[in-house]
């Protein structure tokens, strides 16, 4: 038996489209038997819930006020609680892992950090980036765009995702040999609203201590169990794709031209 962890969810003290407290969202990873969460809200390019005209140090207070809430319950129960945030760029969103508060308070150039930027900042401090949900297509996701190059593993698996989504995620990181999460993307946790089968995560074999092993487990390519049905990444008769692209050296976008679902 691993460990089981929550990578991808958002509290309604930080993410604008967040519907529990991070307490809420404790209280329920416990009762379905998760060792601990990541809380990744909304970070200041996305749908974050903080006033942007803030200055820096006082909205990043702000933006941790989800985690806090979340780590003091975790304390309280016994649910590790862990920092991370989510990044949206162009409609391409990014899941920094591997640094915290104090970093983040020593670095308001990641505010408008480029892709490559955002990268070179999480790997100088021992962190690592996961490209979100690379397939989705929403309102305010223009196109799909590939950052294979400002990234380190891929989430090929996303409770809010259409199932085509991960297939192709799914395709797409096996092609290039990245490493695979898994997570709900959860924004309203309690058994009234939320089904215990498509709340995913990972399993991990040994106890992560910190974000940092989590960090490590993903750059070495160790193992990490994606807690979803097998079934998510099976081609299904109906399924179609939109045009995706290639962020290029520039970051700027150039069509695939890929079938991902027929490859
Ligand atoms: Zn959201
Ligand atoms: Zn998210």
């Amino acid at each position: 038996m691993g460990y089981r962890y929550e990578t991808h969810l958002h509290t309604c003290q930080a993410s604008a489209c967040g519907r529990s407290t991070g307490a809420e969202h404790v209280r329920y990873y416990k009762a379905l038997g998760y060792d601990g969460i990541f809380i990744t809200d909304h970070f200041f390019r996305g749908n974050c819930a903080v006033d942007r005209s803030l200055p820096w140090p006082e909205k990043v207070r702000l933006f941790c006020d989800g985690y806090r809430d979340a780590k003091a319950e975790g304390d309280r129960i016994g649910l590790q609680v862990f920092f991370a945030w989510e990044e949206s760029i162009d409609g391409d969103d990014y899941l920094v892992y591997g640094c915290d508060e104090d970093w983040l308070l020593r670095h308001p150039e990641i505010e408008h950090a480029t892709r490559r930027e955002q990268l070179e900042l999480a790997h100088a401090n021992g962190g690592c980036v996961v490209q979100a949900h690379p397939f989705r297509m929403r309102d305010y996701i223009k196109r799909i765009l590939l950052g294979w190059r400002y990234c380190d593993a891929v989430e090929v698996a996303n409770a809010g995702n259409r199932p085509q989504d991960d297939v192709c995620a799914y395709r797409y990181a096996k092609e290039f040999g990245f490493p695979m999460t898994c997570g709900s993307d959860n924004h309203r946790s309690g058994f009234e609203t939320r089904d215990p089968a498509v709340t995913w995560g990972i399993e991990t074999e040994t106890r992560l201590t910190c974000p940092q092993d989590y960090v490590k487990l993903i750059l070495s390519g160790g193992p990490i169990k994606l807690l979803c049905p097998s079934e998510r990444f099976q081609f299904q008769p109906g399924m179609t794709i939109e045009e995706s692209y290639w962020l290029d050296e520039k970051e700027q976008p150039v069509a695939t031209g890929r079938d991902w679902l027929k490859e």
